[in-house]
């Protein structure tokens, strides 16, 4: 084994040991406090509905722990037996190095994992959510949704892979620049069709109906000058009683969009008080600062890829054939390898990212406050989802400023109360 080899195990391991103590570490922090409703929730939840949020908050953990360490023993696997190099060279003996030849390697490649986590997917809807009472998708539906992700991939997904490996055909050294500029042209415009072309495919949305409601949310929206068009109900109850609200799309395609189920669990100032949060993600422009970041994010992987096909090592490493100059057949490779590793890398770095996202929900916290008069509305909301949900009301506080996008609803309702 090379030395970047060894690496890279090493990447692989020290990554699922962090998620698997983080895990733990959680886990006995949640089973520490089952017995009684910690002091601070007393009153809003009772302490059967806190028993089932325990039980869920562990069975989730539970099959995170099975997940992680599978995706471990898959990702050794694929990359120390030498199963790449060899599908490789039978690809490439096969149907040549042609660039749709090259895409369609890599776009199997890509099939195959995500047929090997269809069973887990199975199992968190149809046993997971189930025994919780989440689950309301149908196996058809499940099935339908599934065979779409595979038709938009080939119809999206698959000739932007063909076009980014042209691209370094057309472009020689500098290749990454113009592949990173082509993807991100790519999501902007998949940014604003998709809730045109793609979300229906998947959802029915239906404009909220004329009433008190209605005449609420838009006089919100005029209140804070946010320009939208409608305010649409998407039929998530299709799919799960897990409920949620969001605002997608650019210019004139901008739309409101509220779960049916959140419609159904909250009470209208609540909902207004949601609303109003997601509209100070928009003032506030999150939105745009979030893009930036993952423009930023696609040069720097593109740029990773481009340095990585220079290094013979890292081809050998891991028992591909190295060969200089920027043939497509010779990026492939590392397009593969990077695609697979970089999750090893970007996991130390994710805590970053949440902390700097939850200090956008804060300001989004503020700014609901601020438009609805008081911060009573939106607590209730909160507390509300949470129970609902089941959230983990009690989660290790290296847990939940790790992975949480989110701050836990009590140091939610903290900033929130008056002087805070
Ligand atoms: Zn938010």
């Amino acid at each position: 084994m090379s030395l970047f080899a060894a690496i890279a195990f090493l990447l692989i391991l020290a990554r699922s040991i962090a998620e698997l103590w983080l895990s733990q570490l959680n886990a006995r922090h949640v089973r520490a406090h089952t017995n009684e409703v910690p002091l601070a929730f007393r009153g809003m939840i009772d302490n059967a509905t806190y028993r089932r949020s325990v039980d869920y908050t562990l069975a989730k953990s539970r099959f995170g722990e099975v997940v992680t360490l599978f995706d471990a023993v898959l990702l050794i696997s694929l990359l120390f037996s030498g199963v790449l190099p060899w599908a490789f060279g039978k690809f490439t003996a096969a149907f040549g190095t042609s660039v749709l030849a090259m895409a369609g390697f890599l776009f199997a490649i890509g099939v195959a994992l995500s047929m090997v986590s269809l069973p887990f997917a199975w199992y968190a809807q149809f046993k997971l959510e189930d025994r919780f009472g989440f689950n309301t998708t149908a196996l058809k539906t499940w099935v339908l949704d599934r065979l779409k992700g595979l038709l938009l991939a080939v119809l999206l997904g698959f000739p932007l892979l063909a076009l980014v490996l042209k691209v370094i055909e057309w472009t020689g050294p500098n290749w990454w620049i113009w592949a990173a500029t082509v993807v991100i042209a790519f999501q902007l415009l998949l940014l604003l069709i998709a809730p045109v072309v793609i979300m229906p495919l998947f959802n029915r949305f239906t404009p909220l109906p004329d009433g008190s409601l209605r005449e609420r949310l838009f006089a919100l929206a005029r209140r804070t000058d946010f320009p939208t068009r409608s305010i649409e109900v998407m039929d998530g109850s299709k799919r799960s009683r897990h409920s949620n609200a969001f605002f997608t799309g650019f210019g004139r395609f901008r739309k409101i969009v509220l779960f049916d189920t959140l419609v159904a669990q909250l009470a209208e100032p609540e909902l207004e008080s949601v609303l109003a949060h997601e509209i100070g993600h928009y003032k506030k422009r999150h939105v745009m600062k979030l893009l930036g970041v993952s423009i930023a994010g696609v040069f720097i992987g593109f740029a990773a890829v481009a340095w990585l096909a220079r290094q013979q090592w890292f081809y050998r490493a891991f028992g591909f054939e190295y060969h200089a100059g920027f043939a497509v057949a010779n990026v492939v490779p590392a397009m593969l390898l990077f695609g697979l590793l970089a999750g090893t890398i970007s996991f130390w770095f994710s805590p970053l990212l949440h902390i700097w996202s939850r200090r956008f929900e804060y300001e989004a916290d503020a700014f609901a406050r601020a438009t609805m008069g008081n911060e009573q509305p939106l607590i209730q909301a909160l507390r509300k989802l949470t129970e609902k949900n089941l959230s983990n009301l009690t989660p290790h506080p290296l847990y939940s400023g790790f992975y949480y996008s989110h701050p836990t609803l009590l140091e939610r309702e903290r900033a929130l109360q008056p002087g805070a």
